[in-house]
């Protein structure tokens, strides 16, 4: 008999979408033609850069022509895109093998493809307020989930302590949803941990580019050590507006290795029987993300997100709202006002100012009390919306 994978009955119906998108709906049924200010996107609201586009372009003129034309990819990446990337970490001082850069079409694919490497019976440690694909992919997959909550007094960023017991780790930072990142220090101490434990760290870099403070490491191999027990995933959607291009690539180092198995040769091994590779034309657009000209132009972009996060910052410092993110992150997560829980508090901010947050509990029950604003919106609403947080909160 036909047994489906029953884990997906174990699935939590993604409530937190699913309501928004309801209240929303509900609100505008009552107040049609209302301008409601989107400050719970994920999404962002710029297009691609010039240089970007201008690539896409080339790029499909390539494959207009016998001579350039191009069929399948190699499966692992383009070498001219594996070596681009291994360039970018370079210049940030990380030396990284080409051969260890592996091409993806995003980091949501990876985050859930990679835990094929592992073994079913190893427990997955999610630091909460966390990403929802991390819980549902294990989920999917059968395996035990171990939640670390986390909270205002740690600053959302955890450490390990004497009751720390996981083979995977996930660390996201700049983290979704909260914008906290880890110091160098810190991430030292996962290191350190994980390496002293066998364990491996799935470091999720999705964020890296919004990080402005220089102490901040921007990648999990800036630390000593990384190379045994992590492997890091990224992505160009927030970096360089590839949310509906598709591209990402994933970092394995060549020492990573446990029980005689060398996850490297494992993931080329996976990715030539799972993958036929990422499209041409989009390998050699997201080449242009890596020459100077392109670093300008996404960073021009990443600075319009960060203006919007300056506007909101403004308003909460002027509140005496408590938040972490915004500086080195996307997004921005503060404590709801007068204790209110995170849907109280949604409801207030659409109900009295048609602004639409995220609510905190949404990611982790530890995410109660707390509300997610991202920056990606239209920098005209953002300050409208900062506007309107004033007046309703300022007593
Ligand atoms: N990781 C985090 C923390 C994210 O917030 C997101 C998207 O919002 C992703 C991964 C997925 O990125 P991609 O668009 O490359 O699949």
């Amino acid at each position: 008999m036909l047994t489906p994978n029953m884990n997906y009955s174990h699935l939590k119906s993604s409530y937190l979408f699913y309501n928004i998108a309801k209240k929303t709906r509900e609100y505008l049924a009552q107040h049609p033609d209302t301008h409601l200010y989107r400050m719970g996107i994920g999404d962002v609201s710029l297009p691609l850069c010039d240089a970007v586009i201008k690539g896409l372009h080339k790029a499909a003129d390539d494959q207009a022509d016998a001579a350039t034309f191009n069929g399948y990819m190699p499966e692992c990446g383009a070498p001219f895109l594996r070596s681009a990337v291994a360039g970018y970490y370079r210049g940030r001082g990380v030396e990284v093998d080409d051969e260890e850069v592996f091409i993806s079409s995003g980091a949501s694919d990876e985050l859930g493809d990679i835990l094929d490497l592992f073994d079913r019976s190893n427990r997955s440690l999610i630091i909460e307020p966390a990403y929802p694909a991390y819980v549902d992919a294990n989920v999917m997959g059968g395996r035990e989930i171990i939640h670390l909550p986390s909270s205002r007094d740690n600053g959302f960023l955890p450490l390990p302590d004497d009751d720390t017991d996981a083979e995977l780790i996930y660390i996201c930072s700049p983290n979704n949803p909260t914008g906290a990142v880890y110091s160098r220090e810190q991430l030292k101490v996962w290191v350190d941990w994980a390496n002293a434990h066998n364990s491996v760290i799935i470091f999720d870099g999705a964020y890296e580019a919004f990080i402005e403070d220089e102490t901040i490491p921007h990648s999990i191999f800036e630390i000593e050590g990384a190379r045994t027990c992590a492997i890091e995933i990224c992505s160009l959607s927030k970096t360089a507006g590839f949310t509906g291009t598709r591209l990402g690539y994933t970092v394995i180092p060549k020492e990573l290795v446990r029980c005689g198995m060398n996850f490297n040769e494992m993931w080329v091994r996976n990715r030539t029987t799972k993958t036929n590779g990422v499209s041409y034309i989009i390998q050699r657009a997201a080449c242009e993300v890596f020459t100077e000209e392109g670093q300008r132009q996404i960073k021009e972009n990443i600075q319009v997100y960060k203006k919007n996060a300056r506007t909101l910052m403004n308003a909460l410092d002027k509140l005496g709202i408590w938040y972490t993110g915004g500086k080195n992150a996307p997004y921005i997560w503060l404590e709801c006002p007068d204790k209110m829980g995170s849907w109280e508090f949604f409801d207030k901010l659409l109900n009295e100012a048609q602004i639409i947050g995220t609510p905190g509990a949404g990611f982790g029950k530890c995410g109660e009390g707390y509300l997610r604003f991202s920056t990606f919106g239209s920098p005209e609403d953002t300050e409208e919306a900062a506007r309107r947080l004033l007046e309703l909160l300022d007593k």
